[in-house]
């Protein structure tokens, strides 16, 4: 990937820079850019056991565990790096009924999940009444149980319902802080200026937010990545989700190369060190390029992990990129492989909403 600041890097040695950013969580932008463009695999291994060593100050050995469910693979949008993308004629759709989403949710709370995180393509033929009306129930039928949305941009006044109704969280993917390059990844009507609006309004708001990028999308430099973890530094989310590029068949991006395990690697590992506290999850785009993806990715920081308990029968049909793991799973199985990954590594999954540390410091319960 081009680093262009590296021409104004210092010529200090990673592994300085490496110690540097576990002393102050930061590091110059030139530095940043240096230690991502030039680290090798024998210095790595460093810069992952600092990112462990401050995970578990903050959180021990406990794995997180967030129930995903995909609802519906109906997009208004045409990101050209996605599968769900408006314009994919080939793409397979399909929209849950609020029953389906309901008995996913109770088959996840017998599986030992506390967080459901609900994300679609951007389907307006859900209201602002029905995502209110789902969230609601779910919130009454598991009164100790957190609600995520990940339904993508929507006005101010849209963000405040949810919230009323019960969502405390949010995930929306800045994708890339620089504008010339979030042009490169969407269609003309989206800007980056809206996607940066609807963060700050969620934060606003009061939801837990999780924003995050794609690892090697294309177009991307290294430079762009350090202006992220500027992005992210100076926004301070609550969660970051960040997952290698794999190309779709079906889109414009079919033929760029995918994201690499060692660069969504590294990347977790700098975001765990400028942000401590900071919820991580191993994402399942990083299960897909390495078998052990996630595995790796929690030993290099990460502390999340998302199983899918989307009914088995729509899994291969919300397909954001292809050769994506586990999708003739049932929820079960993905629960119990999930645990047994943890415990290869190490982790165990915890049953609890799994929160944000730092709440616990504004006087929020300490369960997680
Ligand atoms: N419509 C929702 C959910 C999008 S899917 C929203 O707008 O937030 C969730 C994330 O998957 C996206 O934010 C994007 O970063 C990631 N994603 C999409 N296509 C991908 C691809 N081809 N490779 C890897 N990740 C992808």
């Amino acid at each position: 990937m081009e680093a262009k600041a590296l021409a104004y890097a210092s010529d200090a040695s990673n592994e300085e820079r490496i110690r540097e950013l576990r002393r102050e969580g930061m590091l110059p932008a030139a530095e940043l850019v240096a230690l991502l463009a030039t680290i090798t695999p024998v210095e790595a291994p460093l810069l992952y056991a600092e990112a462990r060593e401050v995970r578990e100050q903050a959180y021990g050995k406990d794995v997180y565990l967030r129930g995903l469910i995909e609802f519906s693979s109906y997009c208004r949008n045409d990101c050209l790096y996605c599968g769900l993308r408006r314009s994919n004629a080939h793409a397979e759709r399909y929209r849950l009924s609020e029953e389906r989403i309901l008995s996913c949710c109770e088959k996840g709370y017998e599986l030992g999940f506390r967080t459901f995180v609900l994300q679609s393509g951007e389907d307006l033929s859900y209201t602002d009444d029905d995502i209110c009306d789902l969230v609601s129930k779910i919130r009454a039928a598991h009164p100790d149980c957190a609600v995520t949305l990940s339904i993508g941009e929507k006005p101010r006044e849209s963000y405040e319902r949810y919230f009323e109704a019960g969502a405390e969280r949010y995930l929306l993917r800045q994708e890339t802080s620089n504008p010339w390059h979030y042009g490169k990844l969407h269609p003309a009507e989206l800007s980056l200026a809206n996607r940066k609006r609807c963060l700050d309004d969620l934060k606003d708001i009061g939801y837990q937010v999780g924003c995050g990028i794609m690892v090697g999308s294309p177009c991307q430099t290294w430079d762009f990545v350090v202006e992220d973890l500027l992005y992210m530094k100076a926004f301070r989310p609550h969660m970051v989700g960040i997952g290698p590029f794999i190309p779709h068949k079906d889109t414009p991006f079919a033929h760029e190369p995918a994201g690499t395990l060692e660069d969504t690697l590294h990347l977790l590992s700098v975001i765990r060190l400028m942000l401590p506290d900071v919820l991580l999850p191993a994402t399942t785009a990083l299960g897909t390029i390495h078998p052990q993806g996630r595995e790796m990715g929690l030993l290099a920081g990460a502390n999340v992990v998302m199983p899918n308990l989307s009914p088995s029968d729509v899994r291969g049909k919300y397909l954001l990129y292809d050769g994506k793991i586990c999708t003739g799973d049932e929820a079960a199985e993905c629960r119990a492989c999930m645990a047994r990954r943890c415990a290869s590594v190490g982790y165990q999954v915890r049953v609890s909403r799994g929160d944000h540390v730092s709440r616990r410091a504004e006087g929020a319960p300490a369960v997680r």
